[in-house]
């Protein structure tokens, strides 16, 4: 029964370094959140013990009486949130979820058209050596030269001419809603099926300020610890139970994975309960603003002087693209500039992007986790004033007066009071 730090020093010593780490930096990336304490004691529980095959009421193993209350409570609260007929809480991530989803709707071979990775789509849409391109003949669609959106005169001439058997709307940097009835329509006319990865958005969904797309896909996915603030995870879900939940819950399990992490699933529950609430919706109220503000700053005169831009010109949700390609500073210089004044954000591709994968000309800059600390107005102004003078200032900046301001934010927003690791 020793501590952790009796039994593992080593290891207690990286989950305090991590703590300090997230207390002191301002983190930015899109894709990450923090939990509350409630879905880290439901996560790090008993729970994780537990081997549940199978789904409620229908296990191969004995002693599932709790961990049942636990996955229905979360399936019941996931598709209260969205308006969902259907859900699956089983997929460890959203990689998971993804290649059950494909499993279930297309059979190997079969034609699936997403967004290109190099425009904003994620790797389980169609990449080269993932599952997805490796299992599906892929076609791709992108977004427009000019405008930086998804043009869908041009995705509509892609769906005829490839005819999918899955369209895939959802993205991993793109700063735009998607038009889903659109998508609907195009697949409806070359009879493919729809499948939504929501995984970016999809606390922006729960709290009303973004556009569902459960109505109108045949599928959605999401993973749960983005803007929706739970734990590293994936959901699928529908509409209804037909036509697709017996396929999708067999593609899970036994199709993908083995024993479902039952104090990940309880975890989602909490995750779920929360995302309900009214503080949740001032939260993603806050992500939103935050963003803007960032977008506008970066917007500004002196910034687009240096040769940065807003792609698209703005956001409809809670990250920002950086153009670079105009900077004297790379992806790279930039992530690593930041990182030095106490922001971590990630170097990403733009589309068209001149420079290699590893480089980059861009910078994905996300508010989420900033929001769930408390930042309002205020602090995202301060926040985007210090991105854009290290921006601006590129090699020569001043990054100690940065840090400075960095180190007065982190103070006045302490995180996890009273944690110890
Ligand atoms: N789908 C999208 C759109 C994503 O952006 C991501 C993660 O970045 C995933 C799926 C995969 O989620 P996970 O990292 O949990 O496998």
């Amino acid at each position: 029964n020793a501590t952790l730090a009796e039994l593992d020093p080593e290891i207690a010593a990286v989950l305090e370094g991590e703590l300090v780490r997230q207390r002191e930096t301002l983190e930015m990336i899109a894709s990450e959140n923090f939990v509350p304490r409630a879905v880290l004691q439901a996560q790090g529980s008993v729970l994780t013990n537990k081997y549940a095959e199978g789904y409620p009421g229908r296990r191969y193993y004995g002693g599932c009486e709790e961990v049942d209350i636990a996955e229905n409570l979360a399936i019941e609260r996931v598709k209260s949130l969205f308006g969902a007929g259907y859900a699956n809480v089983q997929p460890h991530s959203g990689a998971t979820a993804n290649a059950a989803v494909l499993h279930a709707l297309a059979t190997p071979g079969d034609t699936i058209l997403g967004l290109s990775l190099a425009h904003g789509g994620h790797l389980t849409h169609g990449m080269k050596i993932n599952f997805s391109g490796k299992l599906y003949d892929v076609a791709a669609y992108e977004v427009d030269a000019q405008t930086h959106r998804i043009d869908y005169d041009a995705l509509r001439a892609k769906a005829i001419e490839s005819q999918p058997r899955v369209i895939i709307a959802g993205w991993s940097a793109y700063p735009r809603h998607l038009d889903f009835e659109a998508f609907r329509s195009i697949a409806d006319e070359v009879g493919a099926l729809l499948w939504t990865d929501m995984a970016h958005f999809a606390g922006l969904v729960a709290a009303g300020l973004h556009p569902n797309p459960v109505p109108y896909s045949d599928v959605v996915s999401s993973t749960v610890h983005k803007t929706l603030g739970g734990p590293r995870s994936g959901v699928i879900l529908a509409r209804d139970e037909e036509p697709w939940g017996k396929k999708l819950n067999s593609a899970v399990f036994p199709g993908q994975q083995g024993g479902p992490l039952m104090h990940v699933i309880a975890a989602k529950a909490v995750a779920f309960k929360i995302a309900a609430g009214e503080a949740f919706k001032d939260r993603q109220a806050r992500t939103l603003e935050g963003a803007q503000i960032i977008a506008n700053r970066l917007n500004a005169a002196d910034v687009a002087a240096a040769g940065v831009s807003v792609l698209t010109g703005g956001t409809d949700v809670h990250l920002v693209l950086v153009d670079l390609r105009s900077s004297p500073l790379d992806g790279q210089q930039a992530e690593d500039l930041l990182h030095t004044a106490g922001i971590t954000v990630n170097r990403n591709a733009v589309p068209f992007d001149p420079r290699p994968p590893r480089v980059t000309s861009g910078l994905r800059i996300g508010t989420p986790a900033l929001a769930t600390r408390g930042f309002g107005a205020e602090e995202f102004t301060e926040v985007a004033d210090i991105i854009a003078t290290a921006l601006i200032g590129g090699a020569a900046t001043d990054v100690e007066a940065l840090h400075a301001r960095v180190d007065r934010l982190t103070a006045d927003f302490p995180l996890y009071d009273g944690l110890t690791q």
